[in-house]
């Protein structure tokens, strides 16, 4: 069995004082929620804050992204051990919004990531076709290459800290979900090739996330899905009913 996990990436939303209050409304609305890995994403500036306040709730931190360096002269960088000292547990890497304006390439997610999981931080490695690419047909050739570049040289130990995130980037932020059937397929694409690439145990094991355009009124079709394991959420996880209601999509 796989745990979901449900994850709110709040970009850059949110002073501190907004983040915290977020997750005082957020803490008793999925308090009796078990069988669900809740984490939430704020800025850099609050996650020492946010972490204060989540003590003793069942929801888990994480950063939006990190260095793959421990210390060093690396001007504007964070080190994924000053994650876990502000209270991370995960982090996201390789989201397409740092593929597109901030240079982040295949390599670079994979130092990231390998230095996230060498911490002890759950990375959360992000791949996803434009729309461009979906349609001149190249939905899996894209995906497999983000694939293979950014999980490269991952151990099967390696796996237990690590979840995808499949977000097709023309849903992302726009309203457009991709159909069930859709992701089911692109999900069912990287599990059979993490198989392929790992074995078959790493891939029956790892969680697979959809994000682009989560809701609560689509999430439950999106999680009916053999091969949907959560959600990665943007816009509905800056309100604390909206997240809630995807948190709780089972009951
Ligand atoms: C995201 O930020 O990862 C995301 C999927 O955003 P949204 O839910 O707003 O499309």
């Amino acid at each position: 069995m796989r745990v979901p996990v449900i994850a709110g990436n709040w970009k850059l939303f949110k002073t501190i004082a907004e983040s915290v209050a977020l997750v005082h409304e957020l803490a008793p609305l999925v308090a009796s929620s078990h069988g669900v890995e809740i984490v939430v994403a704020p800025v850099f500036t609050a996650l020492s804050k946010v972490s204060d306040a989540i003590e003793g709730s069942n929801i888990r931190l994480a950063a939006q992204d990190c260095f793959w360096e421990e210390e060093g002269a690396f001007t504007g960088e964070v080190a994924p051990k000053l994650l876990k000292d502000a209270g991370c547990s995960h982090v996201i890497i390789g989201h397409s919004e740092r593929r597109q304006f901030f240079a982040e390439t295949d390599i670079t997610v994979n130092r990231k990531a390998k230095a996230a999981i060498s911490t002890g931080l759950r990375a959360i490695v992000c791949v996803g076709e434009s729309l461009a690419e979906r349609e001149s047909g190249l939905t899996f050739s894209v995906i497999e290459t983000q694939i293979q570049g950014s999980l490269a040289g991952l151990t099967v130990e390696d796996f237990t800290n690590t979840v995808v995130a499949y977000e097709p980037v023309w849903a992302i932020g726009t309203g457009k979900t991709a159909s069930d059937a859709q992701a089911q397929e692109v999900h069912l694409f990287i599990r059979k090739l993490i198989a392929k690439l790992f074995g078959q145990s790493v891939a029956d094991a790892v969680r697979i996330l959809y994000g682009g355009s989560v809701k609560p009124d689509n999430v439950k079709g999106l999680m009916g899905q053999p091969d949907i394991d959560g959600a990665l959420v943007g816009g509905a996880s800056l309100k604390a009913d909206s997240f809630a209601a995807i948190v709780t999509f089972n009951s």
